[in-house]
């Protein structure tokens, strides 16, 4: 019957509420051990020029590779992370594996590239976090030019004094902010008055349909941040067709399954070398591939 199906629906509703209960106590508790124990891996995504078909930067994106659960994605720990202020631990984490890995790769005489990575809220809140960076920076010898930071658009909603000063901190000891997920919310266009952003990543929801209006949008909010004198990048980009689009229309970056999914930084840059895309060179930081 109609009522047994519920009964059976909301049973199965209430056991996966307990796991995901579950979930989060496990890994508000398990953070720091994480962390200390290496379970927190960088992934990187790269992102593409289109005018040269050429890679330009990676985003890097935090992974947690279980010992008991396996690969858990961002959206089973950092909203958790979030709500208990741990997430503050998580990214400078990320902040300071990036910068040494950074590092590493130089010692190496490997390719390095810029790197984008997320801040959330609370980091934003928390005063020490535009000196963690750079210190990072400093003691990895990072080139501030080499880093962005990404800001989502939902944090400039509310703490806006303290997040508009960060920002200008970041700006004022030269780091670019990026605005992430732009016009997943409904202000978009008022916090591109209120905030200066190096670049803006379209939502990746621009993209689920790819419709002949939603290409209109996406074409008028490229023409509209040229006039801003603001960068655009398309993410979530997953086919051919879309990128084809967007180059036509003079997006300047595209990150998406069409290039490559987050992977180690090595296992993104040799599945580049066989699609012949060719990666940016920063001679002037002397960096040469060997
Ligand atoms: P985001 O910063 O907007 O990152 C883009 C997300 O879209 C990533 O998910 C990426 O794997 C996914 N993605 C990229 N291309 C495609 C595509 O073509 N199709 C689809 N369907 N998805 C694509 P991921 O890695 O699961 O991260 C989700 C979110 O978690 C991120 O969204 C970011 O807000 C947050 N996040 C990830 N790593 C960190 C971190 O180290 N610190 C903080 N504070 N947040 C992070
Ligand atoms: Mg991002
Ligand atoms: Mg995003
Ligand atoms: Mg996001």
């Amino acid at each position: 019957s109609v009522y047994r199906d519920m009964e059976r629906d909301t049973a199965w509703y209430d056991s996966r509420m307990a796991r995901q209960q579950a979930m989060e106590r496990y890994v508000a508790a398990h953070i720091d051990e994480a962390v200390e124990k290496g379970w927190i891996h960088v992934f990187y995504q790269p992102v593409i020029r289109t005018v040269t078909d050429s890679i330009c930067s990676m985003e890097a994106l935090a992974r947690w590779i279980d010992p008991q659960h396996g690969m858990l994605r961002p959206a089973e720990f950092i909203p958790v992370l979030e709500k208990t202020k741990q997430i503050i631990k998580l990214d400078k984490y990320m902040v300071q594996s990036i910068c040494q890995e950074y590092e590493s790769r130089i010692n190496q005489g490997k390719t390095v590239l810029p790197v984008s990575f997320n801040l959330s809220r609370y980091d934003l809140l928390v005063e020490d976090m535009v000196d963690f960076v750079d210190e990072q920076a400093k003691k990895y010898r990072v080139p501030k030019d080499m880093l962005y930071v990404e800001i989502t658009e939902s944090v400039l909603m509310d703490d806006r004094d303290v997040i508009y000063e960060t920002i200008e901190k970041f700006h004022q000891l030269g780091y670019a902010v990026w605005m992430d997920d732009f016009g997943s919310q409904y202000s978009s266009l008022n916090l591109l008055k209120d905030y200066d952003f190096d670049e803006i990543k379209l939502d990746m929801d621009f993209f689920s349909t790819f419709s002949d209006k939603s290409r209109k949008i996406v074409k008028s909010v490229v023409s509209m941040a040229k006039r801003l004198h603001t960068h655009t990048l398309a993410e979530g980009i997953e086919t051919e067709e879309e990128y084809r689009f967007l180059k036509s229309i003079g997006c300047e970056k595209v990150q998406g399954y069409v290039l490559a999914r987050p992977d180690s930084y090595d296992r993104i840059l040799e599945a580049m070398q066989k699609r012949k895309l060719p990666v940016e060179m920063r001679k002037d930081k002397g960096l040469y591939e060997k």
